[in-house]
């Protein structure tokens, strides 16, 4: 999975070192002066924005309690603003102020959006964009309801069903790729005893196309991977930036967040890189590059490697390698009942307590497992 998040707390890390303060409250919607070149009616325009600034001000709440989103649409996709949601904020305040760069008519009524959240640093005005987000709105009886703009840049892409799985992408697909991941999708139902999930799967040829399709011009960490994707748990949505057919990583996920809701991120991310590799590299493929690493960094502590999500290395995260030869080192040992032990941690059990009570390693010994792990053949 992409690194939003870690990327994210970067951000936020570095921003508090250049800002002296923000607002706690929604901050008002700025209109670029070129904003309605194509939509010159003002009373049209005076509509779109009361249902613009509705939602934007309501945005945060989730979408299923947005009145400016259609009901309807809810019922595909429950939550089609992750991404811009709290987008403002920076260290608990709104510093990343909205505006609307343009309004684009479509061939079938609706409206194309281009929205803008940026902030310039108090101390030295140093100016940050956070995202180029695009919407679109289509009018209804009282105003505008906005939608993600996946459906629109999609619109005309290929469609083709595996199986379970239901591809929508833009040139080609592999055949055979399609074909070993149906089964790999009903092999793994059966490995976790669930019904086999019917699966959306994106195909997009690199993030950049991934993240523009989905509705984001510019979205921080668009270019800090070159491989990757996301995943819609919610809906059983793949979006695949790698350009394949093949995406065993994301959709274990699937299956994880629902029958393990109580589990770490780092198991989530440790057993799904276990199984299906990450960055389009298997588990074994990406241990030498992070055994030399480690190797290279004896400073760094290891348990805060294996937990912290950083990007230490290039493409795939470290975190997500040291979790997933202990994911591996559990399963070969104790099999499935392990693997459920690892993502169920009593209450009060952080990752290491847990661990301890599976594998009898305690955190002192943590460093030494993970050296052997990583030089161990599996
Ligand atoms: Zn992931």
């Amino acid at each position: 999975m992409f690194k939003i998040r870690a990327s994210f707390i970067i951000a936020t890390i570095m921003l508090k070192a250049t800002i002296s303060f923000g607002q706690d409250t929604i901050p008002p919607l700025v209109i670029d002066q070129s904003a309605f070149t194509l939509f010159p009616d003002t009373l049209a325009q005076k509509r779109l924005l009361n249902s613009l600034n509705g939602f934007l001000e309501v945005k945060n709440n989730g979408s299923a309690s947005n009145k400016y989103i259609d009901p309807a649409y809810l019922k595909k996709n429950i939550e089609p603003f992750q991404h811009i949601q709290d987008i403002e904020m920076n260290g608990g305040k709104s510093f990343f102020n909205p505006t609307l760069l343009c309004v684009i008519p479509l061939e079938d009524k609706s409206l194309l959006l281009k929205l803008a959240f940026m902030g310039v640093g108090e101390v030295d005005k140093t100016p940050f964009l956070r995202v180029i987000a695009s919407l679109i709105a289509k009018k209804n009886d009282d105003g505008y309801y906005f939608y993600n703009a996946l459906d629109h840049y999609t619109r005309s892409w290929n469609r083709l069903t595996s199986g379970s799985i239901n591809y929508i992408y833009p040139n080609r697909i592999d055949l055979n790729k399609a074909r070993a991941m149906n089964k790999f999708n009903s092999a793994f139902a059966k490995k976790l005893n669930t019904p086999v999930p019917k699966i959306t799967y994106y195909k997009f040829e690199d993030p950049e196309q991934m993240f523009k399709t989905m509705g984001y011009d510019f979205i921080e960490n668009m270019y800090a991977s070159r491989v990757g994707g996301l995943a819609q748990y919610w809906n059983n949505t793949v979006f695949a930036g790698n350009d394949s057919e093949l995406y065993e990583h994301e959709v274990v996920h699937f299956y994880t967040y629902i029958v393990f809701p109580k589990g770490k991120k780092n198991v989530h991310e440790g057993y799904a890189t276990y199984i299906g590799g990450s960055g389009g590299k298997s588990l074994d493929q990406l241990l030498p590059l992070d055994k030399s690493y480690i190797d290279q960094h004896p400073e760094q502590e290891i348990t805060e490697l294996a937990t912290d999500f950083y990007p230490h290395t290039p493409d795939v995260q470290l975190t997500y390698v040291l979790s997933a030869v202990v994911c591996r080192d559990i399963e070969t040992r104790y099999g499935m009942s392990g693997i459920k032990k690892l993502f169920n941690p009593a209450e009060d059990d952080d990752y290491f307590a847990n661990l301890k009570k599976i594998t009898g390693v305690d955190k002192n010994d943590f460093p030494q497992y993970i050296r052997k792990l990583l030089t161990q053949k599996p």
